[in-house]
């Protein structure tokens, strides 16, 4: 080889040297995450994402049919041993139990915890009876409790600090109509988060969470009658609400189960590693705005 021709080559040799030695920061490789409704449309696009980057994942959801669906999906695309599902109602204590311990057997631990599943219910206050109202709060607030509790067990017995993502939502932090049963549990979780994040600290448990705007697509919340309820609340037909989200976001976007599983990824990946008990807002810029 000419002289300049091999010395290009040994540089480009050091430079690919380098690189392999560089810390991947966003790489999950060898990492394991336990995802909370992932038989649905941010949970499933969740999965995706972060198997995509090289985790192992546990999809745990009350829908057996639609955690088969996904798992086998999944199976055809991933490498077959990657995801797994678990059947699990996330208010039932001994389930969420069972279902860490076999995560644990099936992938030998868990790294990252993405609590997601949820429902989401409307009626005005007077019209909100107790059942409504204790449904939303168990699935969504004691849920979240008891997916992080077990989570943190376990994280503090492995001693490898751990990660947990709650999917929140804008309904969190501001008020939507004919919702208080939803809004309040919503915002339970965002307060449990921070709490989470304060205890987790000091052993390198990071917990934040993700705030989505409505994501039509995908979800079965919004395919059953949230939708209808949400689009009376607007004074609007079911099928003019996307284009009305659209319209009032300040980006004047959609947001999709992909552009919540990104943000996830990112706090679920050491990109994020200096933060914890924060919020990342995905609604095309609306967080700022009291809008129906
Ligand atoms: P989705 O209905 O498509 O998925 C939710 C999943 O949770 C479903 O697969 C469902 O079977 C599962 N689930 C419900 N109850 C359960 C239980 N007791 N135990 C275990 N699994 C259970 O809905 P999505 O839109 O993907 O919503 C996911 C999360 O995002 C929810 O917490 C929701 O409140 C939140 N969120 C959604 C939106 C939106 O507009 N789609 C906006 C803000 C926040």
């Amino acid at each position: 080889l000419p002289e300049q021709e091999a010395f290009d080559i040994e540089y480009w040799l050091l430079e690919e040297a380098k690189l392999q030695r560089m810390p991947k920061p966003r790489s999950l490789a060898g990492r394991v995450a336990f995802i909370t409704g992932g038989a649905g449309g941010i949970g499933r696009a969740t999965a995706e994402r972060l198997a995509g980057e090289g985790a192992s994942i546990v999809l745990a959801d009350i829908d057996a049919a639609g955690l088969n669906a996904t798992v086998d999906e999944f199976a055809g695309r991933f490498s077959r041993d990657a995801v797994r599902g678990v059947k699990l109602d996330v208010t039932r204590e001994e389930e969420v139990i069972a279902a860490f311990r076999s995560a644990c057997i099936e992938f030998g631990g868990v790294d990252i915890l993405v609590s997601n599943a949820g429902i989401a219910s409307s009626a005005p206050v007077e019209e909100t009876d107790l059942a409504m109202w204790n449904r939303n709060i168990d699935i969504l607030a004691t849920g979240y409790f008891l997916v992080s509790r077990e989570a943190f067990r376990l994280f503090r017995r492995q001693g490898l600090g751990g990660n947990v993502v709650f999917v929140s939502s804008k309904n969190g932090l501001a008020s939507s109509p004919n919702a208080a049963a939803y809004c309040t549990a919503k915002a339970a979780e965002i307060h449990l988060a921070r709490c989470l994040a304060l205890e987790g600290a000091e052993v390198g448990i990071r917990v934040n969470t993700v705030n989505p705007d409505a994501v039509l697509r995908g979800s079965k919340i919004w395919s059953g009658e949230w939708r209808e309820q949400r689009a009376a609340s607007s004074n609007l037909a079911a099928d003019e609400l996307e284009e009305h989200y659209r319209k009032r976001s300040l980006l004047k976007l959609n947001v999709f189960p992909e552009d919540i599983a990104e943000a996830i990824y990112f706090l679920a990946s050491d990109a994020s590693a200096k933060s914890t008990g924060n919020i990342i807002n995905v609604d095309a810029g609306n967080a700022t705005s009291f809008t129906r």
